[in-house]
């Protein structure tokens, strides 16, 4: 990482899509929740990252954050996009923590951003929450960069119309939403139609910047891939992006290639969804990359630089890194002489 004239790290690659993942061991009100496959899935996360299965029982929001802090200084990224994670609302705005399987607090993704310069801060906010603007301007006051929602997995239809006050006080402060689209298997699905990135035809004609995550795609059972109709809906908004995290994976990759095309690689972010394992073995097998680039990529030990050097290889440009610097809240005048943060 560079300096910039204010004195402040300069950020010129960024992962646009890392989850924060904690336990609240150490006070932080957060909690995690794991049953059947997914506790699982989290422990063989963990282990492809070096981290003991164990520390789901320690804190593990410092190991994680450590751990974590450590990947990005040895990876080809500046910073990461850290993202709290929301917890299940009823409609009347009720939260719902018998549902969902964790929650991280907008607070912590704020604390450790202050903190390590690696780290810049994705806040988490259901719109239905009763204190949902005041959370919004207390996000924004602390220096939030966007805004994460899984719809699906946190029961929320961004179309309803009474959110229209929410999408427009997002819109005003340039704040982007980073919104799942598609299948999910790792987070419990509470309602799979609201994964549908037409729902964010509303926030988009609010004045919203959207990144859809994963561009809509199916996550490789049973739900329905809405790549088509994300790709429809970049023509009429230029507000829409798309990321492609959990993208480099043996069920989330058959578009993958897709998102080179000349109309579509403009509107791509980077992102790696980490923890979620990177696998390059279907993008091999489908001849798309040679054995020799293959075993290359895949013997990197840090994921996080093994999901770029595999996005590298396929042909994806280093804009897909760069851009989120300008589409960010805030990231551009934090580097700039002028901006105060
Ligand atoms: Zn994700």
């Amino acid at each position: 990482m560079t300096t910039s004239v204010s004195g402040q790290p300069r950020i010129r690659r960024i992962d646009a899509h890392v989850h924060m993942v904690g336990n609240g061991l150490a006070g932080s009100g957060g909690w995690l929740r794991l049953t059947g496959w997914h506790r699982w899935l989290a422990g063989f996360m963990l282990r492809q990252l070096g981290v003991p299965a164990s520390a789901l029982a320690g804190d593990l929001e410092a190991i994680y954050a450590e751990h974590l802090k450590k990947l990005v200084r040895e990876s080809s990224m500046d910073a990461v996009v850290l993202l709290a994670h929301e917890r299940v609302h009823d409609p009347d705005g009720t939260p719902r923590e018998d549902l969902g399987s964790m929650f991280v607090p907008n607070d912590v993704v704020l604390d450790l951003a202050k903190n390590f310069p690696e780290f810049v801060p994705g806040v988490s906010i259901h719109p239905a929450r009763r204190d949902a603007l005041a959370e919004l301007e207390r996000c924004l006051e602390a220096g939030a960069v966007l805004m994460k929602c899984l719809p699906n997995c946190q029961n929320i239809d961004f179309s309803e119309r009474r959110f229209r006050q929410f999408w427009e006080r997002m819109a005003e402060a340039r704040l982007p939403l980073l919104a799942h689209t598609g299948g999910e298997h790792t987070v419990p699905v509470i309602n799979a139609a609201l994964a549908d990135p037409r729902l964010l035809r509303f926030p988009l004609e609010c004045g919203v910047t959207v990144i859809a995550a994963h561009c809509g795609t199916s996550s490789g059972g049973f739900d329905h891939d809405y790549f088509r109709e994300w790709t429809g809906m970049l023509r009429e908004f230029p507000n829409l992006y798309g990321d492609i995290s959990a993208m480099v994976s043996l069920n989330r990759c058959g578009h993958l290639r897709d998102c080179l095309r000349d109309e579509i690689a403009p509107r791509i972010l980077h992102g790696s969804d980490f923890p979620v394992p990177v696998l390059g073995h279907r993008i091999w097998l489908q001849g798309w990359i040679d054995r020799a680039t293959f075993r290359r990529c895949q013997s990197i030990r840090n994921p996080l630089e093994r999901d770029w050097q595999f996005k590298v290889a396929l042909g994806f440009s280093d804009e897909i890194a760069t851009r989120a610097v300008n589409l960010l809240r805030r990231l551009d005048r934090r580097q700039s002489r002028s901006g105060a943060f």
